[in-house]
């Protein structure tokens, strides 16, 4: 035997076999022979180091190459396995669902992650389950047909984690919410002595017990100024700590934005004037937004007293809206003091505040804009602001909505727990004249129906994230009386084969991703016709 460098030894060749073999062609031969059995032992050790259970399959589904993976991931040797339907290695009650994929993908083959989106588990030789990762790729063969490789991944640890992490945070917003319930029921207690306390206030101030002298004047107008500071305080915080702890419900109907606009507007004039601050009238803008109306006067309101305040005098302020990607966006513009770059996106924290107030304006409490921030995102908005030190600032914040009156155009609910999948629906629909109304759960989507009955429903089916699925969404709209004629277009990472939203009702279903035209082309065929299409 010989030893190498490394301790390993190999057996001696013969000296018969050698000196048997001549430097010839056979020979050459001989020597490729070995280096491409070399190659071949090489490529099958690399397999074997690999943690992951790689598999061949072949175009009958069956396993024709598994690594030494296998036995640690699935309890089966690489040589029991040869020759076993894939179907072995699945839980029992997938098998049959998973034979349909199998075919789905041979007629599409690339590489590409399996069920993307979707939990997969995979089914040792005992029974028991592991949730895994799973990597297909086609490979060709002599034969023109493809095998398959999968690799498959065991997740445990990783699903282990995730779920401490998701716990850890259950326990963190829990224990926040318990911390703004405190906050909410102390700001009511609060409330009703300082009612007392204004009131008599009040009746001081009036003098209708007898008069005051100048100073006692003065002690009742500083009372009333504290206590008018500490109301709006206790009010802000109840707000955010109600908004925190999730008990704000917010309305999301339709109403026309214009006249909110203008009767704000209107009523701040008199401290615009007071301040010599131009506060211009809005242009008319016959926008329709969906939201709550009285929240939306309370953000209009924020910003614009804002405005108002940090602008000295002689300085403007202007409130526009417009439609912009399907949204309907309003800006306050201001001619004042600026917000220092630094502060731009800690003002919407609460409390934040860059400095003291021009001279002669009362100080607020610090948390108006991030109650502003907190309401326009809970309505589906988003709120922005860009800013220059002494020229003014500009706040936008952005509503569902659309130009036109309420009735103008056909009414589309999405129902889509990924943001993103939502926003490119919307961006396909609403600039082609759809009123497009966007929910991320089931719950939400059940009050938009009730509320603003859609005429046609773009449905997710897998919701990973929620507690139920479009699935049974579906069943509940086609078992109520007054909701089963609303066509439900689902729009699914599914192949429509096995999805069974088509025999639940469904009336048509749509895979991703979608193109435009394909969606437009649906919605012109599930709404009846005599319903405007928008365009034709
Ligand atoms: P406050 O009650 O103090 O107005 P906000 O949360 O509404 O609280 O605003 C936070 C801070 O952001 C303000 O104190 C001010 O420093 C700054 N700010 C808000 N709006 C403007 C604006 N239009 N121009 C300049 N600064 C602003």
């Amino acid at each position: 035997m010989a030893t190498d460098s490394k301790g390993h030894t190999a057996p001696d060749i013969p000296r018969s076999l050698v000196e048997r073999v001549p430097v010839t062609d056979t020979h050459e031969r001989w020597l490729a022979e070995q280096e491409r059995a070399d190659a071949e032992k090489q490529f099958h050790d690399l397999l074997d180091a690999a943690p992951d259970a790689v598999l061949e399959i072949n175009h009958e589904g069956k396993i024709v190459r598994a690594n030494a993976a296998v036995r640690e991931l699935f309890g089966y040797s690489p040589e029991e396995l040869f020759l076993q339907p894939v179907e072995v290695l699945i839980p029992d009650e997938l098998r049959s669902n998973h034979r349909v994929n199998r075919s789905v993908y041979e007629s599409a083959p690339a590489k590409r992650p399996m069920g993307s989106g979707l939990d997969l588990y995979a089914q040792r030789r005992d029974g028991t389950r592991f949730p895994v990762d799973i990597v297909l790729s086609p490979i060709p063969t002599a034969s023109g047909k493809f095998h398959t490789a999968a690799i498959v991944r065991n997740i445990t640890h990783r699903k282990q984690e995730e779920i401490l992490l998701r716990e850890a945070r259950t326990q963190a917003e829990s224990a926040n919410r318990a911390k703004s319930e405190f906050l909410a029921s102390m700001s009511h207690e609060l409330r009703s002595p300082l009612n007392t306390i204004m009131g008599y206030t009040q009746l001081l101030a009036e003098e209708t017990i007898g008069p005051l002298n100048e100073t006692q004047r003065r002690f009742v107008q500083n009372i009333e100024r504290d206590s008018q500071h500490l109301r709006d305080l206790i009010n802000d915080i109840l707000d955010i700590s109600r908004i925190e702890a999730g008990q704000l419900d917010l309305k999301r109907e339709p109403f026309p934005l214009a006249p909110l606009l203008q009767e704000v507007v209107t009523s701040l004039q008199p401290m615009a004037t007071e301040r010599q601050v131009r506060l211009d009238n809005p242009e008319h803008c016959p926008a329709t937004v969906v939201g709550d109306a009285f929240r939306t006067r309370q953000v209009v309101i924020n910003l614009l007293t804002n405005a108002v305040k940090f602008t000295q005098p002689g300085g403007s302020v202007q409130i526009r809206s417009r439609s912009v990607h399907g949204k309907i966006a309003v800006s306050v513009d201001d001619s004042g003091i600026g917000i220092p770059a630094e502060h731009l996106t800690s003002i919407f924290d609460r409390f934040h505040q860059v400095s003291s107030t021009p001279k002669g304006v009362k100080e607020g409490t610090g948390l108006g804009l991030a109650i502003t921030k907190k309401l326009v995102e809970q309505m589906g908005g988003t709120i922005e602001v860009t800013s220059e030190l002494d020229k003014g600032s500009k706040f936008t914040f952005t509503l569902d909505g659309w130009i036109g009156a309420d009735d103008a155009a056909i009414k589309v609910l999405v129902v889509e727990d990924e943001p993103r999948s939502a926003q490119l629906l919307d961006d396909y629909l609403s600039p082609e004249g759809y009123r497009v109304t966007i929910c991320h759960n089931i719950e939400a989507a059940l009050q938009a129906v009730a509320a603003n009955r859609p005429q046609v429903i773009l449905l997710d089916l897998l919701m990973p994230r929620q507690a139920s699925d479009g699935l049974h969404l579906l069943k509940l709209l086609k078992a109520a009386v007054d909701t089963r004629s609303i066509p439900v277009v689902v729009v699914s990472v599914l192949e429509p084969s096995i999805s069974p939203a088509l025999t639940i009702g469904a009336a048509a279903h749509l895979t991703k991703p979608v193109h435009k035209q394909q969606l437009l082309d649906v919605l012109r065929r599930v709404v009846p016709a005599h319903e405007n299409h928008p365009g034709g």
